[in-house]
């Protein structure tokens, strides 16, 4: 698996080349926007990693870049922005993961492994599951053709739901993307969310794109 790294902090970068290497990877490094964009073009790789504040181009201009282009290459950011904000940005250009520094090792090999594990996500610029229809860029659901009034975390979790159709989500995994935070089981926001959002997107209609997987999560499909 080869891996592109685009960190400008030298020791950051040295840091992250020899321990993604000890765990089996190949590595190549830029260190500003510009050399990143134009290897991440070019070179054949598995996955980015992609800091946000870069000399050249920023990391969401990276992103942006690719995915205007067509490369479905994973990406994931490491940054030391954690803000709900940047995680919901990176989510809508089509970002894989987001990890916040500082990070331990190990976790970002286990969701680096996830991430390539589970390939491309979809990065169509209207996903259409059935007769739904989500827009990222507008952030607009329509249901036959109906538009469908949400929140703007009713939102976020339904494109989630959308970019990784047909996989169970697990509402730790849920919480970390839509709501930037640690999952705590005794907090039923998610449970409440996806009773709103199936209030909206499938009640109306049918059959029911939302599903429960006891003991697990939820999954966005269309059964047959
Ligand atoms: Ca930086």
């Amino acid at each position: 698996m080869k891996l592109l790294i685009v960190e400008d902090e030298k020791k950051s970068a040295s840091y992250l080349k020899k321990g993604l290497q000890e765990a089996g990877f190949v590595v190549d490094v830029a260190d500003n926007g510009e050399d990143g964009l134009d290897m991440a073009l070019r070179g054949d790789y598995d996955l980015a990693l992609l800091d946000i504040m870069l000399p050249g181009c920023d990391g969401w201009h990276i992103l942006t870049e690719l995915r205007r282009r067509g490369l479905d290459l994973p990406v994931m950011f490491l940054t030391a922005r954690d803000g709900v904000e940047d995680r919901v940005k990176g989510l809508e250009l089509g970002a894989d993961d987001y990890l916040p520094k500082p990070f331990a090792f190990s976790e970002l090999v286990a969701r680096l492994r996830t991430v390539l594990r589970r390939g491309p996500v979809r990065q169509a610029d209207v996903l259409t599951i059935a007769d739904l229809e989500v827009d990222g860029q507008r952030r607009k659901a329509t249901r036959g053709g109906q538009r469908i009034d949400l929140t703007q975390k009713e939102f976020s979790l339904l494109l989630l739901l959308c970019r990784r159709s047909g996989e169970v989500l697990t509402r730790t995994y849920i919480a970390e993307q839509v709501w930037d935070m640690n999952f705590d089981s005794e907090t039923n926001v998610i449970d409440v969310h996806i009773r709103r959002l199936r209030q909206k997107v499938d009640d109306p209609f049918a059959p029911p794109l939302i599903h429960t997987v006891r003991g697990v999560g939820y999954v966005l499909e269309q059964r047959a």
